[in-house]
């Protein structure tokens, strides 16, 4: 965890604030100190904040700020780091922030900081609209779009960052303003990837794209000893595969899906997880150029309403274990690197539990992601990256952690040679401040992440993240 320091009561805080302070040892602090990931269960704020309104947050910043106090943000809960519930920090707790707005006509989304993937994607699919997120509906939109937002969309319209229009923010010192291309632009540049290290937005404005109700999707599911075979054809195929396409190459027990026969439940194999957003016409033919790269287990793949397609990895990713996850972008998915990912999952460790354990996802980029948007037109850093590889491990007693923990980084380490220095902030647990000054790219682009810094956030008031240090500090 980041910087543990006792903090001053925030007893004081000024009458205007009608929001709850919520205490250890009650109810609603435990529901708010719930997050995902509860490897740092013994990390207990010292108290949470939990703003009605932006009145109520400008009103905590001001006191805080004039008082030096730093503050940790929660709004989805998913952070790697569970950076959201720092040991005897303040929390401010953004969940009930949940208004959202569909304008169909100009296809604009507007979320509240506490809005879930799962609740934009519902108010937006009803109206055929997209906005391009993550891939577990239970995450926030908030942490995923500061960091940069990957996911199904991403070789057809771009990163989330891609698709943001403004933010609406409250500073450190408690103003409130815009952040967009035109207003406070240099904010607006460093919240596109940044984390959340600059100001606290409060909500966020998307461009939506047209995409389905009805996409296609599944799993493709082949045999551990067939997954080099497959691995290297499919790094050929997706340089040239439609836009619409994305597959998602899991090396993981295979869990329990529709469509998959139950003997191969729990045992370890390769899942491509694919899903087609272009004509349904054609998803017979793209699914078919997949199989045809080796001789599938099972195909599970048909038409479905995007709303569940993009919770389908939700049963993979239970609320409230013990997770780690490591990450970063390779410039090619070579020989190299397939058998060094497929060597980690032959040792992986048995779980105790029989619930999700340890999986590799290697994500294929191209497309929009990487051709449409320039390297230099936000923070999330995208150069020179063909493919992302994740390892995440997931466990429940605490006596489990050294086994789960070792496995991801060594499956991380075996990859360090073809890793590149840049890469997704959100994509892996903390690894320190050299890891994070090559996180986005050139030299110049992390200076301009300090100048934002140094001018938005002085008194690093928001460093329970992956911390960007103002030049003052
Ligand atoms: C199961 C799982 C699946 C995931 N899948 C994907 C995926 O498909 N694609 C993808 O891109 N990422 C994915 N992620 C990573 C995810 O994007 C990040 O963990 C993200 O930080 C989660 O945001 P949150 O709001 O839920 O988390 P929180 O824990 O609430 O916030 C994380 C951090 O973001 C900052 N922050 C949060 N809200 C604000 C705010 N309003 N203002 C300023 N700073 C703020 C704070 O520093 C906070 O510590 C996944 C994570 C998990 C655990």
């Amino acid at each position: 965890m980041n910087q543990i320091q006792k903090l001053p009561s925030l007893d004081d805080l000024p009458a205007e604030f009608r929001g709850s302070r919520l205490l250890p040892g009650t109810e609603a602090y435990g529901k708010s100190r719930a997050i995902f990931n509860m490897r740092w269960h013994d990390a207990l704020p010292s108290m949470i904040l939990r703003p009605d309104d932006e009145d109520d947050l400008v009103c905590i910043m001001k006191y805080v700020s004039a008082k030096a106090i730093p503050v940790a943000i929660r709004s989805g809960a998913h952070g790697v780091d569970g950076s959201a519930m720092p040991d005897g920090q303040a929390v401010i707790d953004l969940s009930g922030f949940r208004a959202i707005s569909v304008d169909v006509e100009k296809k604009i989304i507007r979320c509240g900081a506490g809005i879930l993937l799962g609740d934009m994607d519902k108010a937006s699919s009803e109206h055929g609209l997209v906005v391009p997120a993550g891939t577990v509906s239970s995450t926030g939109i908030a942490g995923l779009t500061l960091g940069g937002g990957v996911g199904y969309n991403m070789r057809r319209f771009g990163a989330t960052v891609d698709s943001l229009l403004s933010c609406k923010v409250v500073t450190t010192d408690g103003r409130r303003l815009t952040a967009s291309n035109t207003a406070n632009a240099d904010l607006f540049w460093a919240l596109r990837g940044g984390g959340g290290n600059f100001a606290i937005v409060t909500e966020f404005t998307f461009q939506a794209h047209r995409v389905g109700p009805m996409v296609g999707a599944g799993v493709v599911l082949f045999h551990m000893d067939d997954a080099k075979d497959v691995l290297t054809k499919l790094a050929v195929h997706m340089k040239t595969a439609p836009r619409p396409l994305q597959v998602i190459a899991a090396l993981v027990p295979t869990p329990p899906m529709p469509g998959i026969p139950p003997e191969f439940y729990g045992v370890y194999m390769m899942s491509l997880v694919c899903v087609y957003t272009g004509d349904l016409a054609l998803l017979d033919a793209t699914i078919g150029e997949l199989t045809a790269l080796g001789t599938p287990a099972a195909v599970a793949v048909g038409p479905a309403p995007w709303v569940a397609v993009n919770s389908m990895l939700d049963a993979a990713a239970p609320y409230g274990r013990r997770v780690h996850t490591r990450g970063g972008y390779l410039s090619a998915l070579s020989s190299t690197a397939i058998e060094a990912a497929i060597a980690s999952a032959r040792r992986a460790p048995a779980p105790k539990s029989p619930g999700p354990s340890t999986v590799q996802n290697i994500w294929f980029m191209g497309g929009a992601i990487s051709e449409d948007f320039a390297e230099d037109s936000a923070a999330f850093s995208r150069e020179g990256a063909e493919v992302f590889w994740e390892g995440v491990s997931q466990w429940d007693d605490d006596e489990e952690g050294p086994r789960f923990i070792d496995w991801a980084d060594s499956a991380a380490d075996a990859l360090s040679a073809e890793m590149r220095a840049n890469g997704y902030v959100n994509l892996t647990t903390d690894r320190g401040p050299e890891w994070l000054r090559g996180l986005y790219g050139s030299p110049e682009k992390f200076q301009r992440l300090i100048d934002a810094k140094t001018k938005w956030d002085p008194q690093n008031l928001l460093r329970f993240n992956k911390n960007i240090k103002p030049a003052s500090v």
